[in-house]
């Protein structure tokens, strides 16, 4: 088995769902008491946060590429960033390694069309909403249909994430909220909604349409690679 190089703690929240996950899904494919070789790098998320609001991503990208180039040397075989949002540092991060950055949304664009869908949802933080690096690799480079929320309900998504579910907190009040948004674009034409962000699968488990949970795609993606 290879060793993989996480970079989380964004939030640990989710990373903690990464650490479980791999480790069964190595016992569930080699039995007996296989776990995974994992190498990570956990950031206090307070620090990395404050650089998202302000908008300083060369900065984001020079702090995760360092991680990743530290992972390497300690002797990963392949990255992962474990969230969504920081994958728009994926090329600065790739560029300053000499192994493969095992892309989220390559992982969840393989998963949506294995399951025979076209038109998605996109749900997550603002940055994954709004900005293009995230929507224009599932629509540009994969030929899906991206529908995204308004500017009203991506905020109303974004402050969930921000200020309940990264330290924890689980409403339900807050979960039909989001299934709210999710029912409303199923009318629009939305096939499956995609989970992007690694803390939504914690509080949506499932929809009014199929659910796709880029933790669990991500997760299946650095298996194979590993295995
Ligand atoms: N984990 C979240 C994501 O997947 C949000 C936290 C972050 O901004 O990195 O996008």
């Amino acid at each position: 088995m290879k060793t993989a190089g996480i970079i989380g703690g964004m939030s640990f929240e989710s990373t903690i769902e990464y650490y479980r996950i791999l480790n069964e899904m190595v016992n569930e494919k080699l039995g007996g008491l296989h776990s995974a070789k994992i190498l990570m790098e956990s950031y206090d998320f307070d620090v990395i946060a404050f650089h998202q609001k302000t908008g300083d991503w060369q900065k984001l990208g020079t702090i995760l590429a360092n991680s990743a180039k530290k992972l390497e040397t300690a002797g990963a075989d392949c990255i992962a960033i474990a969230t969504n949002t920081m994958h728009n540092v994926a090329r600065e991060v790739q560029n300053s390694i000499n192994i493969p950055l095992i892309h989220i949304a390559d992982a969840t664009a393989y998963d949506v069309k294995e399951r025979g869908f076209e038109v998605l949802l996109l749900i997550g933080t603002k940055y994954t909403m709004k900005e293009s690096f995230y929507v224009k690799k599932l629509a540009g480079e994969y030929g899906l249909k991206v529908i995204v929320p308004n500017d009203d309900e991506m905020d109303v998504i974004h402050n969930i994430i921000f200020d309940e579910l990264c330290i924890g907190n689980i409403f339900d009040e807050s979960r039909m909220k989001i299934l709210k948004i999710i029912e409303k674009y199923k009318s629009f034409g939305a096939e499956c909604v995609v989970l992007g962000c690694t803390e939504l699968p914690n509080i949506i488990k499932e929809a009014s349409v199929p659910v796709i949970n880029t933790v669990h795609s991500h997760c299946k993606a650095i298996i194979k690679e590993i295995i």
